[in-house]
């Protein structure tokens, strides 16, 4: 109760690891939330009344389906889909469909759970819900990814729309999958229901900026985080994991703000460019031929090394963005990183570091930019894709762009405010969970059960 916010905590997480057996990622995106409460269960006992925190945690709705298909050569896969929506208290479920073989519905939970605060924080009505697939795109032709998107939309189109669940890209999702998934939904209804999906193609409904924003925002709240400290991206060196659509354009922003960003990654291994990371380079490769990392150090030349087992934290730089995947970046990371003189670290990805990271980053002083806080540009451009979906218009890049950088700041600035508000200032963890926190817990209490 409120009197023993830490015990009620306690039982809080004890009794969602009862009932959520198996699912660690859930778990460990629950708990740090949950202990980041305890101060405001401490000074707010309407929030910490039984039944308001157990909502919280409990998925409103979740869906599993079988998602069958045929390869080219006529065998047929049978492949498991899911869909949790799991706060509708702000807005239509809104999160991206993740297609990977690790998925399972703890890491579905996980990644919604955490979006339930990242959309909240971004001010723009949207709930949170997350889904995907154990599909592996990896090596499949396009007809083959077609025919599973269609498969997949079969079952996932009763469940969604425009004011109920807006589902957009995450890992293995991308342009062309939204394209087939949305193609098959207008087959399916019969209706031209552009704010369904988004990650769109900017000639049928998309938003200029989208595939830019996840990365972008994720250097613009790293600015942000510097600015505070008087300091600036600008001749700094940063080490970035991933190669997917987030990687690329926080390399690409690093890139445009003067920073030097040396590194990528992919599941075959890392590149360290000491000329800096090119970007035209990268993207030829990932995004057109879907080629693995090992071919830009053949076609870069002598700056470029292809390292088959090696880490991209390994590299001493001043400012790092985890970009590929959760729990990528280990408390051995983390020392690593900060005994290479990192000031700054921005979570472009969901969870990529572990609680044990995140701690020695906090006590050695680094600004430490939590997912739902740094990544939260893709889902906010995503906001703004069906508004633009909703009054028929079509923004050109540069005021997406711009509308991006003052979300961003308004995003670092309530992290920033609250988490000086409840006694731990520069502790962006603490503010992003309490301030998405409550303005979901508001709109719960003002709703009623
Ligand atoms: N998958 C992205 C995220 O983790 C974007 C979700 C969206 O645009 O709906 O926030």
């Amino acid at each position: 109760t409120a009197s023993d916010p830490k015990g009620r905590q306690a039982a809080l997480y004890a009794e969602l690891e009862r009932r959520n057996p198996g699912e660690p990622e859930f778990h460990q995106a629950a708990r740090e939330v949950l202990e980041s409460l305890a101060p405001v269960f401490a000074s707010r006992p309407d929030y910490a009344e039984p039944g308001l925190v157990e909502r919280l945690v409990e998925p409103e709705r979740q869906i599993i389906f079988r998602v069958p298909w045929q390869d080219d050569r006529g065998a047929i896969h049978v492949n498991r889909g899911f869909r949790v929506e799991f706060n509708s208290a702000l807005g239509p479920y809104k999160g991206g469909l993740r297609f990977h073989p690790s998925v399972n519905l703890g890491v579905v939970k996980f990644l919604g759970f955490e979006q339930i605060f990242k959309n909240a924080l971004t001010g723009l009505g949207i709930g949170g819900g997350k889904g995907g697939s154990d599909f592996d795109p990896r090596g499949r032709s396009d007809a083959e990814v077609m025919r599973f998107c269609q498969s997949f939309m079969t079952e996932l189109s009763r469940h969604i729309g425009e004011y109920t669940d807006v589902p957009a890209g995450d890992i293995g999702v991308g342009g062309r999958e939204i394209g087939y998934l949305f193609g098959q939904y207008r087959r399916i209804t019969n209706r031209w229901e552009a704010g369904v999906l988004t990650g769109k193609g900017t000639a049928w409904g998309g938003s200029a900026g989208r595939p830019e924003a996840t990365g972008y925002g994720s250097v613009l709240f790293a600015a942000e985080m510097l600015k505070e400290r008087g300091e600036d991206p600008a001749g700094l060196t940063a080490v970035v994991s991933g190669s997917g659509n987030v990687a690329i354009h926080t390399i690409e922003k690093l890139a445009a703000l003067g920073a030097h960003p040396v590194t990528c990654s992919d599941s075959g291994g890392v590149i360290v460019d000491e000329k800096g990371i090119d970007v035209a380079l990268l993207r030829q490769i990932k995004e057109v031929e879907r080629g693995r990392l090992d071919e830009y150090a053949r076609r870069r030349g002598s700056s470029a090394r292809h390292l088959p087992g090696g880490s991209v934290w390994d590299v001493p730089a001043e400012l790092a963005f985890p970009s590929a995947t959760q729990n990528e970046l280990d408390a051995g990371h983390a020392r690593a990183l900060v005994a290479g003189g990192v000031r700054a670290v921005s979570e472009g990805a969901n969870m990529p570091c572990t609680p044990e990271a995140v701690h020695i980053f906090q006590e050695a002083g680094v600004a430490f930019g939590p997912g739902k806080a740094a990544n939260a540009g893709g889902v906010a451009v995503s906001a703004l894709e069906m508004r633009q979906n909703a009054a028929r218009e079509s923004w050109p890049q540069d005021r997406v762009e711009d509308e991006l950088a003052l979300i961003m700041a308004d995003i670092h600035r309530t992290c920033r405010e609250t988490a000086e508000r409840y006694g731990s200032p520069g502790d962006y963890v603490a503010g992003a969970n309490i301030a998405g926190f409550e303005r979901v817990a508001d709109a719960m209490l003002a709703q009623g059960v």
